[in-house]
């Protein structure tokens, strides 16, 4: 047992002590998709929503990778159950296209695509301690509805919001609302939920789809129609939605203060979310 567990192609060991090859697809591409949940009494969140939305980024990248997903399934869980006890884990593992010489073309059939996870411990974020917001232009590429690991515009995204000493950036395309770096955002005006439409312009996140079926659940009316700046400033509460944070509330975003008007619906949906996390991961 480890408590940062790395796997590669079937090995498992030590994450610090991993190495992959130079010519692993991702390393000068990028040429590849991943996922990440969080993992409590061993058991994977959300795991089939999870595997759904990898074999579907995996179509729309053209990558052949045929493990079926009860295989799947089962390395994953070699690696969670090769890690030291923690109340959470955090699950992350990608698929490469393969292992070739550079070469922007796919490589032959003969090459293999590329497994590769890790398990470290994790802490949820306090769902008592909101989220600072700084705003960005989107500058993202149209593919943002698959899961690849072309991830810049959302790594310096994310460095400027630590930067300002906030928690997430809100990216917006001229004054419509996209998502965050790595989150998505939702919000609650006048007793509807409302949130951007799963185009090619976000990524489709588990959480957001469950925090749409949930405030269908409690009879909060859902659209999913794309917003704009001035609304998400305007809304009665805001909400940053992702699978290792689950829901959080918004208190600023480039420090005007937002939301605060629906604090009932908004906790309401965030302990309903919570409820829905700790039930799907205690074993039966
Ligand atoms: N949007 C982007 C760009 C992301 O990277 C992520 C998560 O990594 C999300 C949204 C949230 O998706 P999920 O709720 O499936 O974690």
């Amino acid at each position: 047992m480890w408590k940062n567990v790395g796997y590669y192609n079937g090995n498992i060991g030590p994450l610090e002590e991993m190495t992959v090859p130079m010519n692993d697809r991702a390393l000068y591409f990028g040429d590849g998709i991943y996922e990440a949940t969080c993992v409590a009494n061993r058991i994977p969140f959300a795991i089939e929503d999870h595997l759904d939305r990898m074999y579907n980024s995996l179509r729309l990248l053209e990558i052949p990778f045929h493990m079926e997903r009860e295989a799947v399934k089962a390395e994953l869980q070699k690696v969670i159950d090769a890690a030291e006890d923690s109340p959470i884990h955090f699950l992350y593992w990608q698929i490469t296209r393969g292992t070739a010489p550079r070469n922007h073309v796919f490589p032959g059939p003969e090459v293999q695509p590329n497994l590769m996870a890790f398990v470290k411990p994790h802490t949820m974020k306090s769902l008592e301690i909101p989220y600072k917001l700084i705003s960005l232009e989107d500058e993202r590429f149209k593919l943002c509805n698959i899961k690849t690991l072309n991830l810049i515009p959302s790594v310096l995204a994310n460095q400027r919001a630590k930067e300002r000493g906030c928690d997430e950036a809100v990216l917006h395309r001229g004054s419509r609302v996209t998502e965050c770096a790595h989150s998505n955002i939702s919000i609650l005006k006048d007793g509807v939920l409302r949130t951007a439409p799963t185009d090619e312009l976000i990524l489709p996140g588990i959480t957001r789809k469950h925090l749409l079926q949930l405030a269908r659940d409690f009879g909060i009316p859902v659209r999913e129609e794309p917003f704009s700046m001035v609304e998400l400033m305007n809304a009665d509460e805001l909400i940053v939605t992702s699978s290792s944070a689950l829901c959080m509330r918004v208190e600023s975003v480039d420090g005007i203060p937002v939301g605060g008007k629906d604090p009932e619906r908004l906790r309401m949906l965030q302990t309903a979310y919570l409820e829905k996390f700790h039930r799907e991961t205690t074993p039966v």
